[in-house]
């Protein structure tokens, strides 16, 4: 397995070329257009990790798992999807114009931009910075990585230059589809997008999303199987936005990706892959790090889909 995932990480890297980092957020528009990793971690323990796997990164969308899986534990299904849907959309991750066409006006699923910052509304604790000190140690738990934090750059990179997201945001409070300080709302979603993460502890994170919650290095019990398969089943239908299609056709795993360049990806019983490559295509996502996936996927039979 070490020796197929370093062949394949070197065998994708000339696709960074051909994608683009994504500079809306000027922090993140410094990364690096030709770096390249990956981590596998199985679900008994073993790690295999190749190309710039432990360079950090920032989560962005990725971050969305950790938010719905809290909203999940602490609310229950049936408040959470009163608030968000379980819909895929064919727009981009920030689009406004469903969201304002819809009546009612609820963001179609936990994993696009509305979606997760009703999410960032709903958390019930009192408030941002428990809301944060909670969404960061469940991440902590499910990469099994204690030192995660947010990356202070990135956060008032995005906070200063979200105006999309204010819009999105601004929108909902408008329809009361969030309460409370949008912006407080705001600086919850800007924070949680920004923590640090490597490729590998996104393959944990992932191995621990496909073991139905229970984290197979640390063996702490994260989350319920039922969360996992909620989470698993949005992954494959909205994980990667506009292109969540295609990624279940060519790449057939449950992935969640992120603008920072990372992919997670979740193979009930049998492991959790990491992907980072900050050059990527149009709709956002990774593209030498999906290739990495079809690869594995292709000449590896590591399709579940
Ligand atoms: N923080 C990013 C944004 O709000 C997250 C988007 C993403 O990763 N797709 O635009």
């Amino acid at each position: 397995m070490q020796m197929i995932l370093e062949q394949t990480v070197k065998a994708c890297s000339p696709w960074c070329t051909t994608g683009k980092v994504a500079s809306y957020i000027p922090e993140l528009g410094k990364a690096d257009t030709m770096a390249l990793g990956a981590a596998i971690a199985d679900v008994k323990g073993n790690i295999y990790t190749a190309g710039d796997y432990d360079q950090l990164f920032t989560m962005q969308s990725i971050s969305k798992v950790v938010t719905l899986s809290l909203a999940l534990m602490e609310l229950g299904e049936e408040i959470v999807f009163s608030k968000v849907g379980m819909e895929a959309v064919a727009d981009p991750f920030n689009s406004i114009m469903r969201l304002e066409m819809d009546k009612p006006h609820k963001p179609h699923n936990p994993f696009i931009n509305s979606g997760a910052i009703v999410l960032a509304s709903i958390l019930p604790y009192s408030d941002n910075d428990a809301k944060m000190d909670a969404i960061l140690d469940m991440t902590r738990q499910l990469t099994g990585n204690t030192s995660i934090n947010v990356n202070k750059e990135v956060y008032m990179s995005e906070k200063f230059t979200g105006e999309r997201n204010r819009a999105l945001a601004y929108f909902l409070s408008s329809t009361q589809g969030i309460d409370g300080d949008v912006e407080e709302i705001l600086d919850v979603y800007f924070r949680h997008c920004s923590m640090e993460v490597s490729a590998k502890d996104l393959a944990v994170m992932g191995a621990t999303i496909a073991e139905d919650g229970r984290n197979p290095y640390t063996e702490e019990e994260v989350l319920s199987p039922e969360i996992c398969r909620i989470v698993r089943a949005l992954m494959v239908t909205c994980g990667t936005y506009d292109g969540s299609g295609e990624f279940a056709v060519r790449i057939g795993m449950p992935c969640k990706s992120g603008v920072g360049g990372g992919i997670m990806a979740s193979l009930p019983g049998m492991m959790g892959i990491g992907v980072f490559g900050p050059a990527l295509d149009y709709r956002g996502n990774s593209v030498a790090g999906a290739r990495i996936l079809e690869m594995l996927a292709e000449e590896n039979g590591l399709r579940i889909l």
